[in-house]
C-alpha cells in the first residue's frame, strides 16, 4: 500500500480562528477516541499522526485556512526520505549526483525541494532520513545510497576530500549581509591573481568600486557567481544563476559554468530557462512531486533526453508519470486577426536620462497582440516601458493618444503586511476563472506579502497588474522566480487577457522560449549597455528574432522530438547552414 504522509502548513494553522481546533472535532479517527489529530499545546498548531489517519479528506476540506493536505505517495516509490524537516513537514526522497568533470543539472517545479537538496550537499542541512527527532550518524546516510554513484561522493564527502561552495537563489539578500563595494567583498573572499581573471571573465570592471547596495540585480547575480568561484572548491553549487540576466549574459554565465567542471571539479545546477539548462549542462537530475509537501529525484539522465522527459512528464527507465499533460512550448501558426486596429503609436522618440540616450524608431501596437521586448540589460526597455505609462516624458517626439497603462515593474519588492486576498481583491471579484484559479492564488490567501516566496509574489503582482482596468498591459519580466509550468500557465493566462479583454500586451523578459511562444511580434533594442539604447519595430517573429541572434551571434534549431529551441554547438554543421542561409531563428 501507497505510503500517506500529512502536511500542515504552520502559518496558515490559525487554532483560535477556525473554532478551537475544528478538524480535532471533524476527524472521525478522534471521535473513536484514538488521537489521529493532536494539538500541541506549545506550537499552537494541529498535528496529525500518519499512522492512525485514514486519509478521509474531511479536514483537508473543512479547514477554513487550507492548512491540511492529506497525500499518498506514489506506489513505485520504495526508499524511505532522505531528510524530512519535521512532523507533517516537507519531505525529500533521494539527492542529485555531482559528477566529476561534469555539469549535472537539476530541473523541476518550485517547492519541490530542489534547494533542499543543494543544502544537503552543501553541508548546510544534515539528512536525518526521516527522522527529525534524532540526527543519524553519516555512515548512515551513506548506507542509504549503497551501490550508487552518490556512495563514492558521499564517502569522499565525509572524509573531507570534497570542499564545496555554494550560491544561493536569493543573491537580493547580499546588501543585507554586507556593506562595501563589490571589490571589498571579492577581496574578502579570493586571492588577488584569481580576482583579476573572474571579473574578466564575468565582465565586473564597470561596477568593481560600487557600493553592493547600489548594484542592480543582474550585477548582484554575476557578484554572487564571482565570490562562490574565488572562494574556490571541487563541488560548485549554482541554484538558479541566470535569474536578472539578460540573454547575451546567460550565454556568457553558462561558458563560465561549463569551464568549471574537470576531472577535480563537479558543478551542480538548478535553472529554470530551458534553452540555458540545456546549453549549460550535461546531465540531468528531474525532480517531482507536489509543492510544499514531497520531492522525489530521479536517477540521471542526458541533458536532452531528461528535459524531453520532463517536458512529456514521464520517466521511462523509472516508469513514472508525474504529470498527466506534456508541456509544449510549440509556437502554433502565427494568428491572422483581419484588419489590425491600432492602440498607441509612437513617432521618433528620444530621451536622455543622465549619460543615457535613449532612441526608439516610430512604430505602433495593436488591440489584441502580444509584443515580446528584446534586448539586452541597461539599454532602455524599462524606460521605454515608463514613457509609455506616462511615469517619465520623452525628449523630443510624441506619444500618440493616451491609452490606460497598467505595469508590472521588474523588481517586485514588498515588505508589507497587507494580506493577498486584499492585494487581488478586483481580481477575486471579477477574474476568478482567468486569473485567480489559474495561476492557483487561492492557496496564498491568508499569506501576508512579506510572507511570499520569489515565485508567489511574482504570480501575486501578474494577477494585480492584469486585473487592472486598462487598455495597455505592460509586464517587465513576469518569468523571473517561476518555475517552467508556472512560465507555461502565465503565457496561456496573457494569451486568453490579450484575445478575451482586446487589450494590449508588451512582455520584457529574458526566457527566449517563453516569449517565443508567447508573443505575436517583437521589438529589438541594440546599442550599448548604460550608454545609448536604440528601439526597432516591433516586427514579424521571424524577422525580430533573426535581427536579435544574429546579433547576438547565436543559431537555434527546434528537438526533434519536442520541437522546443536549442542553441547550436558554434561551428556545427547546423550552426554553419543557418548562418549561411541567414536563418538565425528556425522556422
Ligand atoms: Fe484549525 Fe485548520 Fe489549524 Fe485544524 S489545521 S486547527 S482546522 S486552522
Ligand atoms: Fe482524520 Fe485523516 Fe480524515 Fe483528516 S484525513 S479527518 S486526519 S482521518
Amino acid at each position: 500500500m501507497a505510503k500517506r504522509i500529512a502536511i500542515i502548513d504552520r502559518m496558515k494553522c490559525h487554532p483560535r480562528e477556525c473554532g478551537n481546533f475544528l478538524c480535532t472535532k471533524l476527524c472521525p479517527v478522534n471521535s473513536t477516541g484514538a488521537e489521529c489529530i493532536k494539538t500541541n499545546e506549545i506550537a499552537k498548531k494541529a498535528l496529525i499522526d500518519e499512522f492512525l489517519c485514514t486519509g478521509c479528506g474531511i479536514c483537508t476540506k473543512r479547514c477554513p485556512f487550507n492548512a491540511i493536505d492529506i497525500i499518498n505517495l506514489p506506489e513505485s516509490l520504495k526508499q524511505e526520505p532522505i531528510h524530512r524537516y519535521g512532523e507533517n513537514m516537507f519531505e525529500l526522497f533521494s539527492l542529485p549526483t555531482p559528477l566529476f568533470g561534469q555539469v549535472t543539472g537539476i530541473l523541476g517545479r518550485n517547492g519541490i525541494g530542489k534547494s533542499t537538496a543543494l543544502k544537503i550537499l552543501a553541508k548546510q542541512i544534515q539528512p536525518n532520513l526521516g527522522d527529525w527527532k534524532t540526527t543519524p550518524d553519516f555512515k548512515e546516510v551513506i548506507a542509504y545510497f549503497k551501490g550508487t554513484e552518490m556512495q563514492g561522493f558521499l564517502e569522499r564527502l565525509q572524509k573531507d576530500e570534497i570542499s564545496l561552495s555554494y550560491k544561493p537563489q536569493q543573491v537580493d539578500l547580499i546588501p543585507k549581509q554586507f556593506q562595501g563595494t563589490v571589490r571589498e567583498l571579492l577581496q574578502k573572499v579570493g586571492k588577488e591573481q584569481c580576482l583579476k581573471e573572474v571579473v574578466e571573465q564575468l565582465q565586473l570592471i564597470d561596477f568593481m568600486d560600487t557600493p553592493i547596495a547600489h548594484v542592480s540585480g543582474g550585477e548582484l547575480q554575476k557578484v554572487a557567481i564571482a565570490a562562490t568561484v574565488l572562494r574556490g572548491a571541487n563541488l560548485f553549487l549554482f541554484d538558479e544563476p541566470t535569474s536578472y540576466l539578460d540573454i547575451k549574459q546567460r550565454i556568457n554565465i553558462s561558458k563560465f559554468i561549463r569551464s568549471l567542471a574537470n576531472e577535480k571539479t563537479a558543478v551542480v545546477v538548478i535553472e529554470h530557462d530551458l534553452i540555458i539548462l540545456d546549453y549549460m549542462t550535461d546531465l540531468l537530475n528531474i525532480m517531482y512531486g507536489q509543492e510544499g509537501a514531497y520531492g522525489i529525484v530521479s536517477g540521471l539522465k542526458s541533458t536532452r533526453e531528461g528535459i524531453n522527459a520532463f517536458l512529456e512528464g514521464y520517466l521511462r527507465e523509472e516508469n513514472v508519470r508525474f504529470r498527466g499533460s506534456h508541456i509544449k512550448f510549440e509556437r502554433t501558426q502565427d494568428k491572422h486577426l483581419g484588419i489590425p486596429k491600432p492602440l498607441i503609436s509612437w513617432a521618433k522618440l528620444s530621451k536622455k536620462l543622465g549619460n543615457f540616450q535613449l532612441t526608439a524608431e516610430a512604430g505602433l501596437l495593436n488591440r489584441n497582440e502580444i509584443v515580446g521586448i528584446l534586448g539586452e540589460n541597461g539599454i532602455g526597455k524599462t524606460s521605454f516601458i515608463k514613457m509609455l505609462a506616462g511615469l517619465i516624458e520623452p525628449d523630443t517626439g510624441d506619444i500618440g493618444q493616451k491609452v490606460k497603462v497598467s505595469y508590472k515593474p521588474q523588481y517586485l519588492e514588498t515588505d508589507s503586511d497587507v494580506l493577498v486576498l486584499e492585494f487581488v481583491t478586483e481580481a477575486v471579484n471579477k477574474y476568478a476563472i482567468q486569473l485567480i484559479r489559474p495561476l492557483e492564488i487561492e492557496k496564498m490567501f491568508t499569506k501576508k506579502l512579506k510572507e511570499l516566496s520569489g515565485g508567489e509574489l511574482q504570480r501575486v503582482s501578474i494577477v494585480k497588474c492584469l486585473s487592472q482596468d486598462a487598455e495597455l498591459f505592460l509586464l517587465d519580466e513576469p518569468s523571473a522566480y517561476l518555475d517552467v509550468e508556472q512560465r507555461l500557465l502565465v503565457s496561456k493566462v496573457i494569451r486568453n487577457l490579450a484575445d478575451e479583454r482586446n487589450v494590449t500586451v508588451l512582455v520584457v523578459d529574458h526566457d527566449l522560449m517563453f516569449l517565443d511562444y508567447l508573443s505575436d511580434r517583437l521589438i529589438v533594442f541594440q546599442g550599448i549597455p548604460a550608454r545609448q539604447g536604440t528601439l526597432k519595430g516591433p516586427f514579424k517573429m521571424e524577422e525580430g528574432m533573426n535581427l536579435f541572434l544574429s546579433e547576438l551571434g547565436i543559431t537555434l534549431r527546434r528537438d526533434l522530438n519536442s520541437k522546443r529551441p536549442r542553441i547550436n554547438k558554434p561551428g556545427s554543421v547546423k550552426d554553419r547552414e543557418q548562418r549561411q542561409e541567414n536563418k538565425w531563428y528556425y522556422s
